[in-house]
């Protein structure tokens, strides 16, 4: 995948962070890497966001990095030698913080046009009566269900959400050429309900955080779905439609098709794209089977651990992972990891909850099947 790699315009550090690059497809097609930096770290860390520039007839930017760094991936399309006056606007691969953190600067700042899926411009407003009660009663749909606690958030995010109400968002997905012509988004849902790949042709796919080299992207829980059930419903009537770890897979043998129909494609990834000095190209095919390994290994390990008797998901959590992936905020990202195998072995059989929140196994491998490529 070296080919594609044409020049490094800014080194930036072992990690990716701030680094500037250029690539070429086969077709001549221009595509400019620009990471910015990420608050994540310690035994969870991400790396930077790879946003992406595309070069098409009407260029494009695909994501717009993390809160504060909307001004600064600015910048770095100029030292790239792209105007912002000629992108035609910034696609957004899904609404993770890390990836429309920036919008609302980088909006306020180049009058851009966003792109996104339907469930993006849904979940990013507010909907007054329809929250939790209490402090989250006017914070947009796709925090409802976070578990910080107040002082956090009004710390980190209050901003954030508030100005990105006001941006405005022309809705897409699964649609032809609706970005370019031969470039199309997949819908592609599972790690979060809006997430959406671009495919350039045949020649590359911009994947988000739908797959990544290194680390296994976390899937959302179907159980996220009750909370916004009253604003996406009209759109999509069940939980397992746009939530969860099976439709998480189901995007993933999406994913298989497409690198069967196009051996070779390019894979952009969000996270990791370099990291540790070096890159991490992604063979669509054995990546995909690999993430999928993974899975099945996991939900093995939880019908394991639980022979000992039943358990909740934090203790299953407590017995599956090394201590240091448990410290601080880690316990939470460890815990939602469990549940939404949880959830995916209980509806094959192999779990069932009993008192409210433990689980005890009742098969072994019913789930296989549908994991299984
Ligand atoms: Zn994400
Ligand atoms: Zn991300």
């Amino acid at each position: 995948m070296e080919e594609f790699l044409k020049k490094i315009i800014n080194k930036g550090d072992e990690s990716g962070n701030e680094m500037v690059v250029k690539f070429q497809l086969p077709s001549g097609l221009e595509i400019f890497g620009l990471p910015t930096k990420n608050y994540y770290g310690g035994h969870w860390d991400l790396g930077p966001t790879w946003n992406f520039v595309v070069m098409a007839d009407k260029p494009f930017l695909v994501d717009a990095g993390r809160f504060g760094q909307g001004k600064i991936l600015v910048d770095m399309m100029v030292s790239a030698g792209i105007e912002t006056n000629d992108l035609g606007f910034v696609m957004i691969s899904h609404g993770h913080e890390d990836h429309d953190g920036g919008l609302a600067e980088l909006v306020n700042s180049t009058d851009l046009k966003v792109k996104a899926h339907r469930i993006y411009d849904l979940l990013i407003r507010q909907y007054s009566g329809q929250g939790p009660p209490g402090e989250k009663e006017n914070f947009p749909a796709k925090c409802w269900h976070c578990p910080m606690p107040e002082s956090f958030y009004t710390k980190n995010c209050l901003e954030y959400h508030q100005v990105l109400q006001d941006v405005k968002v022309e809705q897409i997905g699964d649609g032809t050429n609706e970005l370019g012509r031969d470039i199309q988004t997949v819908h592609l849902p599972g790690h979060s309900p809006d997430c959406l790949a671009v495919l350039l042709s045949s020649e590359a796919i911009i994947v988000g955080d739908i797959v990544l080299p290194d680390i296994s992207p976390w899937p959302t829980q179907e159980a996220l779905y009750g909370e916004v059930a009253g604003v996406i419903r009209p759109f999509y009537e069940e939980a397992e439609a746009v939530f969860g770890l099976g439709r998480y897979i189901k995007s993933l043998k999406k994913l298989d098709e497409i690198a069967h129909r196009y051996p070779g494609i390019f894979v952009l990834p969000a996270h990791r794209f370099f990291y540790s000095g070096q890159w991490n190209w992604i063979r669509l095919s054995d990546r995909v089977n690999e993430l999928i390994q993974h899975h099945k290994q996991r939900c093995a390990a939880i019908i394991e651990i639980l022979q000992k008797g039943p358990m909740t998901a934090v203790e299953i959590a407590q017995e599956h992972f090394p201590e240091n992936l448990l410290e601080g905020s880690g316990n939470f990202m460890a815990e939602n990891e469990i549940l939404s195998h949880c959830e995916l072995l209980v509806k094959n059989g192999d779990l069932t909850a009993v008192d409210g929140n433990q689980y005890v196994a009742t098969g072994k491998t019913n789930y296989e099947k549908s994991i299984e490529l």
